[in-house]
């Protein structure tokens, strides 16, 4: 899998990626990723990458040409399954839209900035926007580290342990069982007994349980 990030701050986003997992799966080859600079493809002299707004009001508005001129080169050289918006607008991340994107082959991620990009840019080149949830970042770095982060982790390879990601919350609508680690008693207060019974078959149960119990205490709108 592919995944160029388009961004104006291209060095914000390079520590999530030279870490633990991510970094494993790059380092393996299971994933490539690009951060590219927006700037690159700017053709003014001051390699600015945005403007006023038509109409007035507050804030800049990143202009169609830089975008239009990076996503065109990119396009060139590859085709890709999605151009993705990081967006507060856009469609809401979640579990089922990392798996479905992890299958993908290249995509594009687009950073914004400021009051976001022109609409031309949304019409234009987006293929799908996404939001990582309902409140207003400063720009789509952090959304765009989320996105990857959540895709990159369930490509095969990527985790040492493979069932390990199908045991994590949100797969099969379920919030993940409470876990537990040595010791087995800190100062009197004790693991459930089940998890030290070596019994295979009755932890599983134990842990469905306790997984079905949490949802509906915590997400009783994943069980509908
Ligand atoms: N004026 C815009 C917000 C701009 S915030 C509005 O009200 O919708 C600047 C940029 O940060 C956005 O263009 C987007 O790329 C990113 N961003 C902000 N919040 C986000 C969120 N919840 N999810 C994904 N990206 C977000």
């Amino acid at each position: 899998m592919r995944i160029d990030i388009i961004t104006v701050l291209p060095q914000l986003l390079e520590s999530p990626f030279e870490h633990s997992i991510l970094k494993r799966a790059i380092d393996k080859g299971l994933v490539e990723v690009n951060l590219i600079n927006l700037r690159d493809y700017s053709t003014h002299k001051q390699k600015s990458v945005d403007d006023y707004a038509f109409g007035g009001g507050a804030g800049m508005v990143m202009s169609i040409e830089p975008i239009a001129n990076c996503i065109n080169a990119l396009k060139a050289e590859r085709e890709y399954d999605e151009v993705i918006y990081t967006s507060p607008d856009g469609e809401l991340l979640d579990q089922k839209m990392s798996n479905r994107l992890s299958t993908l082959k290249n995509i594009i991620i687009l950073c914004g900035h400021y009051k976001g990009v022109d609409q031309r840019v949304r019409d234009l080149f987006i293929t799908k926007e996404i939001s990582i949830g309902d409140y207003v970042l400063s720009g789509g770095e952090l959304a765009a580290a989320v996105i990857s982060d959540s895709i990159i982790r369930l490509i095969p390879g990527a985790m040492s342990d493979e069932t390990s990601a199908l045991t994590d919350s949100f797969q099969d609508n379920l919030l993940a069982p409470p876990v537990y680690t040595r010791p087995a008693d800190f100062n009197g207060i004790k693991v459930p007994e089940v998890l030290l019974s070596g019994h295979t078959a009755n932890i599983e149960n134990w842990r469905y349980e306790e997984s079905v119990k949490r949802t509906k205490e915590r997400r009783p709108d994943l069980l509908k």
